[in-house]
């Protein structure tokens, strides 16, 4: 146990933080760990942020990434009021949190780090962010920043949305819950959800729920009509993994104006940097030129789907930039291993329902070609 400083927090102290992929500096390594576009940006958006890199750098950029949210609700059938731009999606999400969750009232429920608390008496509803495991790992860190309740709900085993009936008699998920946070296409299953399921499960919430689609340019279908649709439907859309732009930390929400102007409230003034903002409308502007890298991508995954499988991986449909695969032979994390000593990194997490699977970001067919060689080999010298 870490001594505890009393100039900080308990809460603070005692947070398990996120943890990102890994992001070394190996010369030749295959980055397949954090499920960045392995295409660069269009040229036109590397010429307009090379173009912006001037004496303006000593200047505020605008406050509310105005151009932007005006291209954006063009894009998306919107008014402006229904947008807020953030320092990524990941800003957002903390937000919603903020705006939309009380933090459990002090002392009244005995913290432990990472628990799911959604159980204790006395929780309330308003308290807690609620979504499904697996999903992004990053919600329930922000439920503990926060110190609000965690209500996490398994998905059903093959990683599908239960539906509402189900979730009714399984009993511990909340239709009050003060925010439902929902990854869709689902991270790290890749398991896409239709909009009608979502649409029954937003109608029977009567919290806040945010729909994450990070990687919905990679499915066949997305919810963003449930954001124009219902007052209490927000959609989280980021610049980072379909659009190249993790460097440059823009994401959006979508959503009725009354939900949006309550984070708007608490963002930081100066939350978009200037030249993230330059990149995101020169990308809206040339949406063609990422439209054919997303098909790319697609075919990409169905090629590593089928090779993989040829090998004995069960590799799960995904409808996202990456895959969840269950490898033979050995456990998913001594896969990892081997993978590495070859220059390959994937992602494998410890969490019971996702341990016995690794997670690989479609890279170029070049890197998905490496993997299956180095699979092969891997296999063929056990
Ligand atoms: C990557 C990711 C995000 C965050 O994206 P940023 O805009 O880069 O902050 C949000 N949600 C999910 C599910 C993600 O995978």
């Amino acid at each position: 146990m870490a001594k505890k400083n009393s100039l900080i927090r308990p809460l603070v102290s005692d947070l398990h933080p996120y943890v990102p992929g890994e992001q070394p500096k190996i010369k030749g390594l295959i980055k397949l760990n954090t499920n960045e576009n392995p295409y660069p940006p269009s040229p036109k958006v590397l010429a307009a942020v090379r173009g912006a890199v001037d004496g303006r750098l000593r200047l505020y950029p605008n406050p509310t990434a105005e151009k932007l949210r005006v291209r954006l609700a063009k894009l998306h059938g919107c008014q402006p009021e229904n947008i807020i731009v953030g320092n990524g999606s990941d800003e957002l999400l903390a937000l919603a949190v903020r705006a939309f969750v009380e933090p459990v009232s002090e002392g009244r429920v005995p913290r432990a780090p990472n628990q799911n608390i959604s159980g204790i008496r006395g929780t309330r509803p308003s308290e807690m962010v609620q979504y499904f495991t697996p999903s992004y790992s990053l919600y329930p860190v922000l439920a503990d920043i926060h110190g609000a309740a965690k209500n996490a709900v398994p998905l059903n085993p093959d990683f599908s949305l239960p539906g509402v009936p189900e979730l009714k008699r399984g009993g511990q998920w909340r239709f009050d819950a003060g925010l439902t946070l929902v990854t869709t296409p689902n991270a790290p299953s890749g398991h896409g959800y239709q909009t009608v399921e979502l649409e029954k499960l937003c109608r029977a919430q009567t919290g806040v729920v945010v729909l994450d689609e990070a990687y919905v340019d990679f499915a066949g279908v997305n919810a963003l009509k449930l954001a124009l649709k219902f007052p209490h439907v927000l959609v989280a859309r980021t610049f980072s993994k379909a659009y190249s732009l993790c460097f440059q930390r823009v994401g959006y929400f979508v959503g009725h104006a009354e939900l949006i102007a309550a984070l708007d409230k608490i963002r930081d003034s100066y939350n978009v940097n200037g030249l993230g903002q330059i990149a995101a409308e020169a990308t809206l502007a040339d949406l063609k030129f990422y439209r054919a890298n997303f098909q790319k991508i697609i075919s990409t995954r169905a090629w590593l789907t089928r090779e993989l499988t040829l090998l004995g991986f069960r590799v799960l449909p995904s409808q996202t930039n990456f895959i969840l695969t269950k490898p033979p032979l050995f456990p998913a994390q001594a896969w990892l291993e081997q993978l590495r000593d070859r220059k390959i990194l994937v992602r494998w997490f410890s969490a019971p329902e996702v341990k016995d699977y690794l997670r690989i970001t479609i890279g170029t067919p070049a890197a998905a070609a490496a993997l299956v060689k180095a699979a092969r080999k891997i296999l063929t010298s056990a």
